[in-house]
Formats: structure tokens, sequence, C-alpha cells
């Protein structure tokens, strides 16, 4: 299965200025023959380069390599853009949106991602440095740095491109990895099911709660801030927000990580799969009060559930998804459904047994369960085919 691993390059002064040569040419140059490619509606490599390559290397100064690169680079954006006025992601032909994608050639940003191979781009894992090609010529020891668990993966499993990104004014290299998967387990010892909500972001048939008040309460700070800084709306005040949006989406992309990662380990070790909402429309059904509200479009359960779905098939763990339709109001017990099993957010008490439960704890065990019967009917793990970034 392929994985993409990001490193964070420490470039000095001097390698910053090349990184940031490179990669303006590669985009000024890629933003031309996007022009090119419009106006001589060649948009197949091979077409393309006829037109542009040499007029690239001359003008730019880009080595053969990293010429074709942009080239092929514009050629995957006209074949992308293609395909999304095809879905109608731009609308009907003929709506604005629609003409206004498609009657102007693309453009790349001066900082978008250029793609590197093997021959532009070579990596010291011992030294942690990276030699990589730039317009000024070759940059050695350029030295770059991540998790140690990312970086072993990075060692052991990297293979073809990777691609130079520069974001907010930090360097970055996502590289492709190709990892063995463990073969699938396919007579789970049962499910581990999993609820993902509000009070807690997620909380498991075994009991587990994950991130509860401590979060919570930041969370909250954020959403207070950010409100804040809305009403400000100066420049600085924009600029803060900017900063603050960035540094609190990879607050969240660490603990998604980290819950993720305890429990796809708890079903592998206990030889189970996981029972997993479908994520789809959590938004529109979960009715709450509006300061709750707030709080639940800005936690990404969606990407908490891709980093649950890759590290289980990078385990072996299977997956089921069920629908979680009446799952917080449905007793775990009997099975009894109703509105006022659910006194408050909080609490779950069947008015037919009498059990009691925490809400979210009482909803996990109805997942699991749905799950479980998915499960021996018969019917195949439906997890998704999918590369994510680690
Ligand atoms: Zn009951």
């Amino acid at each position: 299965m392929k994985l993409v691993v990001r490193v964070k390059l420490l470039p000095t002064p001097m390698q910053v200025a090349a990184l940031e040569a490179t990669l303006h040419a590669c985009n000024e140059s890629a933003t031309w023959a996007a022009f090119v490619a419009f106006e001589t509606k060649a948009q197949r490599p091979l077409q393309l380069r006829k037109h542009t390559y040499a007029e690239i290397r001359l003008r730019w100064g880009l080595g053969a390599q990293a010429a074709q690169h942009a080239i092929k680079k514009t050629c995957d954006a006209y074949t992308t853009l293609k395909a999304n006025l095809r879905a109608g992601r731009y609308g009907r032909p003929g709506s604005r949106r629609h003409t206004r994608a498609s009657g102007k050639p693309v453009v790349f940003r001066p900082d978008a991602a250029q793609p590197y191979d093997d021959r532009m781009l070579s990596w010291q894992h011992r030294s942690r440095t990276v030699s990589i090609w730039t317009t000024a010529g070759r940059l050695k020891n350029v030295a770059f740095t991540g998790q140690a668990e990312q970086l072993e993966v990075l060692a052991q499993h990297r293979r073809g491109e990777s691609d130079l990104v520069c974001q907010g004014g930090k360097w970055f290299l996502i590289a492709t990895c190709d990892i063995d998967e463990t073969p699938p387990n396919t007579h789970p010892a049962g499910l581990l099911g999993v609820d993902l909500g509000i009070a807690n972001i997620a909380v498991t048939s075994d009991g587990t709660r994950h991130c509860g008040r401590r979060i919570n309460r930041k969370r909250n700070n954020d959403r207070t801030l950010r409100s804040k800084l809305q009403k400000k709306n100066t420049k600085s005040a924009r600029r803060r927000a900017k900063k603050h949006a960035g540094k609190e989406a990879r607050r969240a992309r660490d603990i998604n990580h980290k819950i993720s990662k305890r429990i796809v380990a708890e079903a592998e070790r206990t030889g189970r799969g996981i029972a997993l909402e479908q994520l789809t429309g959590i938004r529109e059904r979960a009715r709450l009060r509006k300061p709750q509200r707030t709080t639940l479009h800005s936690w990404p359960f969606a990407q908490l559930g891709s980093f649950i779905a890759y590290k289980a098939k990078k385990a072996g763990v299977p997956i089921m998804y069920v629908d979680p339709a009446y799952t917080s109001q449905e007793c775990s017990q009997c099975h009894h459904t109703a509105r006022h099993n659910r006194p408050s957010q909080a609490v779950f008490s069947c008015r037919v047994c009498g059990f009691v439960d925490h809400a979210d704890h009482n909803a996990s065990h109805n997942i699991r369960h749905r799950g479980w019967m998915a499960w021996v009917c018969g019917a195949q793990s439906t997890a998704p085919e999918l590369t994510l970034i680690a």
C-alpha cells in the first residue's frame, strides 16, 4: 500500500535562496507551458514537449529532468481539470464557473509543488540529508527532519518521485513510500466498536475514552479567540488568525494520529476488527445547540476516520462501516430505541430495561453490534482504497 511521508527540510539561508529560485523557475515555466498547451491544444506530454522543452531549458535554465517534470505536471493539471469538468465539479457547461475554469490556461502558484525523481534528488538517511538539484547547481547536505517512525518508513520503503513544496515559508519534501501490508485478519475474534462524538472525540466499546474535557476546553478557547480576531478584523488580527488556524489544524492532526494509532493497536493486539460509523453526513445528522455545533464542525472527523482506515489496513485489521442512525438512542442491552433514553447529552438510561451507561459508550456498543451482525452475515469489509498523508 502507498503512504506519503512528509519531512521538513532545514536549509541554510543560502540553500533557501537556491530552492526558492528553483521552485519559482519550475512553476513559471510550467505556467508558460500551460499557456502553450492551451493555445495549441497540445496537452499530451509528448506533443507538449515538442513545443516547449527546448525553450524551457533555455529560458529558465531547467535541467533535462526538471523540464520534463514541469511539462508532465502541466499535462497532469489539464487531465485533472478535464476530469473535474466532466464530473460536473464546475457546474454545467455554459455556466459561469464552468466557463471560467475551461476558458483560460492553467496557472501554477510560484510555490506550487514540483516533482523530483531519483536523478534529481538523493537521500542520505544516516546523515539525514538530501542532495537536490536546483537551478544554481546541485545542493548537497540539505538537512531534513521528521518523526522517528516516519523517517524509518522513509528509509525502508521510499519509491519513486517526491514533491518539493514550500508552505508558509517552510520547506518540505513529500515522499511516496510503498509499504507491505499485513495480510488481513479474516477471522477476527470480534469487533471493537468506535463511537465518534462531541464530548469525547472517540469512545470504544472497551470503554476507552479518547480526549474528553481537556481538549474540549482548548477547543472552546480556540473558538473564542477565533471569533475575537474575526470581529477585530485588522490586518494583524487576520494574520494572527491565519497563524492560529494552522496551529489548530496541526494539533488536531496530531491528536487524530494518536487516537487512531491507539484504537488500531488495541484491535490488533486482541485479534479483533474495528466497527466504525460511516462518516458521511455526521454534520447533517447531529442536531445540536449552537455552541456545540461549532465544536463539531471544527473537529476533522473525516481525517480521523481515514487515519484509522489506513492504519488498520497496514496492520491487517478489518474494518466494518455501519450506519450510525439512532445508535445514540438505542439501548445496547435490550435494543429499545427512543429519544427519551437520553436524559442528557452524557447519560444513557433505558426506559424499558433500566440500563444506565455513559451515552457514548452505549453508542459504541451499538456500533460494534451492528458491525458484527454485518460481518457474520458475510458482508465484506468496505475499507476504501486510499493513499494518505502520514
Ligand atoms: Zn434497555
